[in-house]
């Protein structure tokens, strides 16, 4: 690691907040060059600060520390994210024997300068009871890798000497604050402190000094490791190409053992989302000899108990026949869980608290030949906690390589992750109505298929959207990707009449996200033709898109569901069509009819495995200016002269028609999808018209 501190980007982070001091300003520049590496902190881990003066409304100048706040990361953060507070104050505290984490809080809290500046750092009283101007805490690979080992603090001391002070393990808190001080004091020489099975601490006069010291003894630490670890060095196993094949396999039997039965038969399941990786690395570790043993041991530092839970699931070699991998599955989580209350009961009983007990589903699954399959609430959850286990796989990896890892005791973990001031919090968030799901969208990139992608996102969903259109899906992919977040989207080129592509595409959907809940076949074409006219290669076409392309698609949604296990929804985007016909229109009304009938005939079928089949009957949605639909712009001008009406008057034409003077827009049948994907009612083999009213198309 070298430093990345450069004179004209420090003049230039000054210059770029011009309404700060300098000092917060250079604050901001190096905690970002920290937050910048990942081999430092990840994800809102660690904490920087910098102490300066603060000027009353009075003119009284007021000492003052600025720690990073709850809520931002140091890679992204700005000087709002370094809440300011009365500094002689907080160090006042240090004369008391104890503080709880709640007194704690509040005395941080009631102390700062702006009433509306985000919470700061647990962290906090550490940075102000050290005298230094700038103080910096990582949460460094190489330093964990030196220090979670049975033998760490001889280790630090063998290669750093006098450089830094060793601090055993605390929970972060008031009491570790005191102790940092205490070590400090004992020789006032040190650059930093080294927190065993935690992370580092180092300060300065300047941000500068205090950034350098860090990377100048993380880089020592990596020196050594990599000496080290020279003559162990082996092969990285090459990936085999049939991990993705198996995580397919894996992904939904998994997905489905890790859903939480709710007992509300409104909202059965409460599901997690997958993040599955396969790198060398990961698939080194995975396949190692003594993966079990390596990988039963604790985090690399407590933080990451919240993302990660105490231990992985480690999974047995997973077996080619599906009924023995089903029972595998079954028996390794379900052993998982046991351990995991028995971990709750053992904790809470030796500690004498009441806490409330978390999900006892693992977040990290290691399965040999197949990866890492990390789990949570949602994509971006899982990612968190993918990037974490990386970082863990990479440091486990090597310690094992250079003696033998050992990381905190179960006791310690249960303090974190059973955080008094994080339980609070419990329950307090609702849940969007189809946050934990993940969905699929054919012919995605079109008026309709863009808005019903759009709507499931904004109820929480994720959503794969697949077209045939590269170019089209792509752009729709960045609108919403720009508008709703990056996570909850993947695009997925292809055609849905070709049954190889429609069963490549439920793999990609079970590696993506681990498996899916909701499907709305869409993808149609139309084609516009009186019975006279109508050639048979048209005819075919939109058999082939609109009937053969719905089977094929609901044909594997059933399949997949049922190996996922935990019911799901197809909503169908059938047409007004159906029901009322017009002239020149039969290719289209015919094949429309088929998908309705389908629907139908799998809603009698799928209802045992709690699956919900309905079909929605929208009337022409012609899209708007940003997305016009494919489809009526090929039909259009058919239709209009079916109607006798001009073609650009065709739009008004539908919606003078109906008894409502609606104008039917994709939003509407985005709508209808979450109303019957969110269970609002207990219906199935229903269809909704979404129509503004056509008397000839009223139900009898
Ligand atoms: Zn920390």
């Amino acid at each position: 690691m070298q430093s990345r501190y450069n004179e004209a980007d420090a003049k230039a982070a000054i210059a770029k907040y011009p309404g700060v001091s300098a000092e917060i300003a250079l604050r901001v520049y190096t905690s970002r060059l920290i937050g910048a590496d990942d081999t430092l902190v990840m994800h809102g881990g660690g904490n920087t600060s910098v102490k300066g003066v603060h000027k009353g409304l009075l003119g009284e100048n007021i000492e003052a520390i600025y720690v990073k706040g709850s809520g931002w990361n140091l890679d992204t953060i700005e000087p709002p994210g370094f809440p300011g507070m009365d500094l002689t104050y907080l160090r006042k505290l240090r004369a008391l024997p104890k503080l709880s984490d709640e007194q704690m809080v509040n005395e941080q809290r009631s102390h700062m300068f702006d009433s509306n500046g985000p919470n700061p750092s647990v962290e906090t009283l550490l940075h102000a009871f050290l005298p230094h101007k700038v103080v910096d805490h990582s949460h460094a690979d190489a330093i964990l890798a030196l220090t979670n080992r049975p033998d760490g603090e001889a280790l630090v001391r063998e290669i750093f000497g006098a450089r830094v002070g060793i601090v055993p393990y605390v929970m972060p808190g008031f009491a570790l604050a005191k102790l940092c001080a205490e070590v400090y004091e004992r020789d006032p020489k040190v650059e930093g402190l080294v927190l065993l099975k935690h992370g580092l601490f180092t300060f300065g006069e300047t941000a500068k000094e205090s950034y350098e010291r860090h990377t100048t003894l993380v880089h020592r630490a990596e020196e050594w490791l990599a000496a080290k670890s020279r003559n162990s060095r082996s092969e990285p196993a090459a990936v085999s190409p049939d991990s993705g094949a198996l995580a397919a396999r894996i992904a939904p039997l998994l997905r489905g053992l890790l859903a939480e039965a709710t007992g509300n038969a409104d909202a059965p399941h409460r599901r997690m989302v997958l993040d599955w990786r396969a790198t060398p690395a990961i698939m080194d570790f995975v396949n190692r000899p003594d993966l079990r043993t390596l990988a039963l041991t604790g985090p690399l530092t407590p933080d990451h108990v919240i993302r990660t839970k105490a231990m992985p699931c480690v999974m047995q070699q997973p077996a080619a026949d599906d009924a023995v991998l089903r029972e595998q599955l079954v028996e390794e989580i379900t052993a998982f869980r046991k351990a995991y209350n028995d971990y709750f009961d053992e904790q809470t009983e030796a500690k004498g608290v009441t806490r409330t007990r978390l999900d006892d589903f693992p977040r990290v699954v290691l399965v040999p030949g197949a990866g890492m399959f990390c789990f949570g609430p949602s994509k971006k959850d899982a990612r968190i906690a993918a990037d974490i286990y990386e970082h863990t796989i990479a440091v486990k990896a090597l310690v094992a390589a250079t003696g033998k890892y050992e990381g905190l005791p179960m006791g310690d973990l249960f303090d974190v992750e059973y955080w008094p001031l994080e339980q609070a919090k419990l329950g307090k968030s609702k849940e969007k109505s189809l946050a934990r799901q993940v969905a699929l969208v054919t012919g995605a990139a079109g008026a309709i298929g863009s808005a019903v992608a759009e709507r499931l996102i904004e109820e929480g969903a994720h959503v794969v959207l697949t077209d045939i259109n590269a170019e089209a899906l792509t752009r729709t992919c960045d609108d919403i990707g720009k508008k709703l977040g990056k996570d909850n989207r993947r695009g997925v080129v292809g055609d849905i009449t070709d049954e190889k592509f429609v069963r490549e595409l439920f793999d990609e959907i079970s590696r993506q996200y681990g498996g899916v809940d909701i499907v709305v076949p869409n993808a149609g074409i139309a084609h516009s033709a009186s019975f006279d006219t109508l050639d048979v290669t048209a005819w075919e076409r939109v058999q082939r898109v609109n009937s053969s392309g719905y089977f094929l698609v609901m044909r594997e949604s059933i399949k997949h569901m049922r190996r996922q296990g935990t019911g799901g929804h197809i909503v169908v985007v059938g047409s007004k069509n159906v029901a009322a016909p017009g002239a020149e229109f039969a290719a289209y009304s015919a094949s429309k009819a088929a998908a309705h009938q389908m629907a139908k005939v799998a809603a009698l079928e799928t209802a045992k495995d709690g699956i919900r089949v309905n079909v929605l009957a929208p009337d022409a949605v012609f899209g708007n200016e940003h997305n016009p639909s494919g489809l009526w712009q090929e039909v259009g001008p058919g239709r209009a002269k079916a109607h006798g009406v001009e073609a650009n008057s065709l739009e008004d034409f539908y919606r003078q028609r109906n008894l409502l003077k609606a104008r039917v827009t994709g939003r509407h049948v985005g709508n209808a999808v979450v109303f019957f994907a969110s269970n609002q009612t207990p219906t199935t083999g229903a269809t909704l018209p979404i129509d503004g009213g056509i008397g000839a198309a009223f139900s009898r």
